[in-house]
């Protein structure tokens, strides 16, 4: 497995940082006034030692906004002049880049969509090498750790040493309350895989609401991450990306304010412990569980207005034995013991038959109000 050795710790990037590192800014530059704005704001807060903003972003589908490009730049230059904060860009390819060191930003992160492509990763570490600026790999798109350590380790084949990884969670094929799945076992193996790689979180693309944002970034801090990476804007309402996840200065001080952050004498030590670890991939285990089940439970509505309107019975028997007696068989291939998926299916069968019920109770008191 990979060998990221002679990485820099954070603190040695620059004079004045430490960990953990916070770094904020919005999702975007947008205009001159925001990015100022925006950093002002934050600069005043004390608390916070890089800014951050996209200045070409990576859209899911053409025609939202894409980023201001190059003028962008000059603002972020702006910033660091004035308030004295260090400046975070991201870079998907070489003309990013050597645009970025043009303009003298000290951080480059590799955005989700960049690290899911070797091609893409192995022409900017070719790129970068000669540079020293501190690189932030964000996770893939895809829960896949190795394309993970594989973009890392390009850099730092490359020579780039002043290297960390940003956990921002993991595309959900299935509707779920976050925007990203964390699968924090995810990040744990990566801080396995290399230990003195620092890791930080950036609950904001996790959680994609504001809302969840606290519990996400206490989390990260609880398993001893290096730092938080928040989207933060003078006024999200008005935001041109991710609106609904970026707070202001004055919520981030008050999240920074609440958080608890951790001694660092058990730092490290704490991070790979083999109980946090484990029960860490419960916690995720269980939240996807509960996810699929709320799903199983809305299909099961949907069946329930199906049945309702064509006036089918709610129970139909041979259907329910094909259920138990195919999960059965499934549940022995899997390591389970027949009893127990026997009880499971019965638990859930008896929620979903009440769930039926209810929806079509609902549906013919209201056909009969008519
Ligand atoms: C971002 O940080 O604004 C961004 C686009 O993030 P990601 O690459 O994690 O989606
Ligand atoms: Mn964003």
């Amino acid at each position: 497995m990979a060998k990221l050795k002679s990485i820099s710790k954070i603190s040695s990037w620059f004079d004045g940082l430490n960990e953990p590192l916070i770094i904020a800014g919005p999702c975007s530059a947008e205009s001159e006034s925001q990015v100022m704005q925006t950093a002002k704001e934050i600069a005043e807060s004390g608390k916070v030692k890089i800014f951050r903003s996209g200045i070409w972003k990576p859209r899911t589908r053409p025609g939202n906004f894409e980023g201001v490009g190059e003028d962008g730049l000059k603002w972020m230059q702006q910033v660091k002049k004035e308030f004295g904060l260090y400046t975070a860009i991201e870079v998907a390819n070489t003309e990013h880049a050597e645009l970025a060191i043009k303009h003298d930003i000290d951080v480059l992160w590799i955005g989700a969509r960049t690290t899911s492509n070797p091609f893409s990763i192995q022409e900017l570490a070719d790129f970068l090498a000669g540079y020293n600026k501190p690189v932030l790999v964000k996770n893939p798109i895809n829960p896949d750790v190795n394309l993970w350590v594989g973009a890392l380790e390009r850099f730092h084949k490359a020579g780039v040493n002043k290297l960390a990884a940003v956990h921002r969670g993991f595309f959900p094929f299935e509707a779920t309350t976050l925007r990203n799945i964390p699968k924090w076992e995810i990040a744990i193996e990566l801080k396995s895989i290399c230990n003195t790689l620092p890791i930080l979180c950036d609950p904001s693309h996790i959680a994609g609401d504001t809302e969840y944002i606290p519990e996400i970034a206490q989390k990260a801090l609880d398993l001893n991450m290096d730092g938080l990476m928040i989207e933060t804007h003078y006024n999200p309402s008005v935001a041109l990306s991710d609106m609904n996840q970026q707070l202001t200065p004055i919520q981030l001080e008050e999240l920074l304010g609440r958080l608890i952050f951790r001694t660092t004498t058990v730092k490290n030590s704490d991070f790979t412990n083999v109980l946090e670890t484990l029960r860490s991939q419960i916690d995720s285990i269980d939240q996807q569980m509960l996810e699929l089940l709320s799903q199983r439970m809305n299909i099961v509505e949907e069946i329930g207005k199906y049945k309702s309107k064509n006036e089918v019975t709610i129970l139909q028997l041979r259907r329910w034995e094909k259920i138990v007696s195919t999960r059965i068989k499934l549940g022995k291939k899997l390591g389970l013991t027949e009893e127990f998926v026997k009880k499971l299916l019965q638990l859930v069968h008896k929620e979903s038959i009440q769930r039926q019920t209810e929806v079509m109770n609902n549906l013919n008191s209201s056909s009969r109000k008519k």
